[in-house]
């Protein structure tokens, strides 16, 4: 089978979802499955949407695109904040976005209109993580602006925390957030329908039981496709933390001397150092690279330790068992190495399900399809 590859259970993917959406739904709150961080893969959207989730959300046009492209017509948001030159393709693509800056609105409202069309505004709000949102002081002025904007609906109001500022949202915050909900209705009149209050960062808060108030959404994509929390790196409780394993061919082993961390000046004693001493390793090298993901996100087997990478070397050590030629190694992917890999041409794509989806469909083997990039 074609090497370096990313081998997907779907199956992991649903579960993730439905176990996450069944124990928020006693807290009144859905799950938007976010697919950014596999491109917008649709076999694994549709997993998310097979496990419950209301809708989908992606950072992108292009994974957008993607999506529509492989026949979903669920409900999609644009969780950036569109850029200006893009707001015609977000209301051609997209249900609903989530904005911060009125100029960028009043194109979306434009856009909408010459579809003929309403496109739905999701008001970001700035809680403390430092990345998007309106200042909670200046929510009601925005939203009144969008009510007023004919071609845009106001939605909801939605909070990302755990992104720039790495810290998980208390409480008090979510708290907060419920209240701008109720003051955003006092002034604007019309029933704020959607109140997304964050990631899979807002997790440890809704599986300690909230309490939700107002919130009544989460757009999650981490802890779906990995299993994880991403404040923490903890995985969460009855989730499957291996829906996703990167393999990579072996195509050198040599025991090989370590380099000396020194500089040394004179040439005979640099000579000297290759002596062998204890120095002396046996090294292998991965036919992957920084363009296929970003190494320091791999979880290595035990016993193998990660030396470096280039573009297209992964270079590691082994300390028993010597790695042979042509043999594959597998990996776990941190968010941010799943995400490039799921990006790279040069990465396949294998589709595991335990059982074919469509019995005997063309390109369905024991429940396997390749899909090649
Ligand atoms: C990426 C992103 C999410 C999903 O975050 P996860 O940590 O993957 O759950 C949600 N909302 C916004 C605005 C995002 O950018």
């Amino acid at each position: 089978m074609t090497a370096p590859r990313i081998k997907i259970d779907l199956h992991k993917i649903r579960d993730n979802t439905r176990c996450l959406v069944e124990r928020l739904k006693p807290l009144g709150i859905t799950v938007t499955g976010v697919t950014k961080g596999v491109c917008g893969h649709p076999g694994v959207a549709r997993a998310m949407l097979d496990g419950g989730a209301i809708g989908l959300a992606d950072a992108r046009l292009a994974n957008v695109r993607r999506m529509r492209k492989a026949g979903l017509t669920c409900p999609i948001l644009m969780i950036r904040t569109p850029m200006l030159s893009q707001a015609g393709q977000i209301v051609e693509t997209c249900e609903a976005s989530c904005n911060t800056e009125t100029s960028v609105i009043a194109k979306l409202a434009a856009a909408a209109l010459r579809r003929g069309i309403s496109h739905e505004i999701i008001l970001m709000v700035e809680m403390g993580d430092g990345r998007e949102g309106i200042m909670p002081e200046d929510l009601t002025n925005a939203a009144l602006h969008v009510t007023r904007t004919p071609g845009v609906l106001l939605k909801g109001i939605g909070a990302n925390f755990g992104c720039l500022a790495d810290a998980a949202p208390t409480s008090q915050a979510m708290a907060v957030l419920s209240s701008l909900a109720d003051e955003t209705e006092g002034a604007c009149g019309p029933f704020v329908e959607t109140v997304s209050g964050g990631s899979s960062a807002n997790l440890s808060w809704a599986l300690d039981g909230g309490p939700a108030d107002r919130i009544n959404n989460l757009r999650i994509g981490e802890a779906i496709l990995l299993g994880t929390d991403p404040v923490s790196g903890h995985p969460i409780s009855g989730l499957h933390t291996d829906a996703f394993t990167l393999l990579a061919e072996v195509i050198e082993t040599k025991i090989k001397s370590k380099p000396v961390p020194l500089k040394l000046s004179d040439p005979a004693l640099s000579a000297l150092s290759l002596v062998p001493g204890n120095h002396w390793t046996t090294r292998s090298i991965l036919a992957l690279g920084l363009q296929d993901t970003d190494p320091a996100g791999l979880t290595f087997p035990a016993a193998v330790i990660f030396v470096g990478a280039t573009s297209d070397h992964i270079v590691v050590e082994t300390t028993n068992c010597p790695l042979r030629i042509g043999s594959e190694m597998s990996m776990k992917m941190s968010y941010s190495a799943l995400a490039r890999a799921m990006e790279a041409p040069d990465v396949s794509k294998v589709l595991h399900r335990n059982r074919p989806l469509t019995e005997g469909a063309a390109g369905s083997r024991n429940g396997r399809i390749t899909e090649l990039f």
